[in-house]
């Protein structure tokens, strides 16, 4: 069926108001965040734009796009606020694009139970207000809080600035609520645990619009902090920094944030820096915030750390949600890119080693560093950063690549996971494999074709060689 009959079919189910084509509207959701894409729009070889965006405003209209869209065999492309950074969006002529962000409502919360149900188009900054003004907090914070979705975080597997003491996405989700590619409606989990077989949540989380379309989810709260303490150290290198680290949630210790910046990136955050900088935020009732501050010290003192000015810290809280413009960086000729994964603490000093070795071997790399933000009695993650000098708009994208597979790659020769927190997207599809085997990704592929036999759900992401 033709990109029109889609639409047709679509204003029939839906109603015309429901179903945009003007140019305004698909222009804005040809594409995530993903950096590839600005790049290719720099090189003027732009994404195309879909049939249509559909803005459903409840389960009913999500149901009726599945299967209209079904009928008419049209790819359906789930939308949340196109914060994404992996391609886990990129438009095709017969497309229609979900974009959830009508679905907003916070539908309810529970002060008691500390629990919230949310629409999941719902802004995540308003989901932390509309439980923050009941003295209460979600805690999870990530970086692009302002500019993500309830939703794309549990369809991406998100993580936030807390999750050292708060857990990632996975560990506050309640109950997902999807409707599937056949318009079946599915609400999974209720309350705070049971056992009552495999874990059908996990379908959903991390399926980056692959496998249906989340339409609520429910979270755990927790109170506001009734304290909070802000610390900052200097480690001689990343190593020590990484021992230190690992003996503070070894010992029990769950500052809700803790970051360890190498020496370059220390040297952003404070011109005082010589080498790496380890920030520390404790959270929680004023006696647990004594007493983790002091056994920290303690920890940091026998490591031989030296305390900086706690106002590192503070001006990190005020300006980390900054969202960088990569239309502005092109434009000076910088590919520039963030890759996060993890490992287990025996093997992270060496993939950050060997990855930022292997970035420096890059032609025209000005800045090649990492950081990392959400530590694990078992590992840490780390987050590197690349940029790239080019003039030459066709070598931007060879350029971006390299330093991906040189990252990647090291995180491979080690052991380590491919992806920390923004998913698979199309940058990693290639790389699934690696992390999940080869039996994993025939498993990968078994459900999703049990899901989604015509295979209409975001063709092109997460199933490698799709
Ligand atoms: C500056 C910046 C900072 C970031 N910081 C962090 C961070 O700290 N931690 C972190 O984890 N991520 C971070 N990200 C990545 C991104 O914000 C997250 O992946 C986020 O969860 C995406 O949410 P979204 O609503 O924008 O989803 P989108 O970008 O719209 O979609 C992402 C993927 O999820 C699918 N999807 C979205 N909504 C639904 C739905 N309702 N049902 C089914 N599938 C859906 C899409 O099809 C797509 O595959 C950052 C991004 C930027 C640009």
């Amino acid at each position: 069926m033709s990109g029109m009959k889609v639409v047709e079919a679509l204003r029939e189910a839906l109603g015309p108001g429901k179903v945009a084509t003007d140019e305004a509207s698909l222009q804005a959701r040809r594409h995530d965040y993903w950096a590839l894409s600005a790049i290719r729009d720099h090189r003027k070889d732009p994404a195309p734009v879909p049939a249509c965006v559909v803005r459903p405003g409840n389960v009913l209209d999500v149901q009726a796009a599945l299967r209209a869209a079904a009928a008419a065999g049209a790819p359906v492309i789930p939308f949340g606020l196109g914060s994404g950074v992996v391609g886990g969006v990129i438009a095709r002529p017969d497309a229609v694009v979900l974009d959830m962000s009508a679905m907003s409502r916070v539908r309810s919360i529970d002060p008691t139970d500390l629990m919230a149900t949310f629409d999941a188009g719902v802004r995540g900054t308003d989901a932390e207000a509309a439980v923050a003004a009941q003295g209460l907090t979600i805690g999870h914070w990530p970086q692009s809080v302002a500019v993500s979705s309830v939703g794309g975080w549990v369809a991406t597997r998100a993580s936030g600035q807390f999750s050292t003491a708060y857990g990632n996405i996975e560990d506050m989700v309640l109950a997902v609520e999807a409707v599937l590619p056949d318009g079946t409606l599915v609400t999974l989990g209720k309350g705070p645990r049971a056992s009552v077989g495999p874990d059908l949540r996990a379908l959903i989380l991390g399926s980056e619009g692959a496998l249906g379309v989340i339409t609520g989810v429910t979270l755990s709260l927790r109170r506001a902090p009734e304290a909070r303490a802000l610390s900052v150290f200097e480690i001689a290198d990343m190593d020590r920094g990484f021992e230190l680290q690992r003996q503070i949630v070894q010992a029990g210790w769950r500052p809700p944030v803790m970051r360890q910046y190498d020496p370059r990136e220390s040297r952003r955050m404070d011109a005082r820096a010589s080498a790496c900088l380890l920030l520390m935020i404790h959270e929680g009732p004023s006696g647990l915030v004594g007493a983790e501050t002091a056994a920290v010290g303690e920890l940091v003192a026998a490591a031989g750390a030296t305390p900086m000015p706690a106002e590192v810290a503070e001006r990190w809280l005020e300006n980390r949600n900054h969202v960088p413009s990569w239309d502005q960086l092109l434009a000076r000729g910088l590919v520039v890119d963030t890759v996060e994964v993890s490992a287990p603490w025996s093997r992270i000093g060496s993939v950050y080693g060997d990855a930022v070795s292997a970035l420096a071997r890059i032609p025209g790399l000005i800045a090649g560093s990492a950081h990392s933000s959400h530590a694990y009695r078992s590992g840490l993650n780390l987050y590197f950063t690349f940029a790239i000098q080019t003039d030459d708009t066709e070598a931007m994208e060879p350029a971006y690549l390299a330093a991906w597979r040189a990252i990647l790659e090291a995180t491979d020769l080690h052991g380590g996971s491919l992806s920390h927190h923004h998913g698979i997207g199309r940058v990693r599809r290639e790389w699934l494999e690696r992390e999940l085997g080869a039996g994993g990704v025939t498993l990968l592929r078994r459900v999703k074709s049990a899901l989604d036999p015509r295979g209409m759900m975001n063709p092109g992401v997460l199933i490698p060689n799709a």
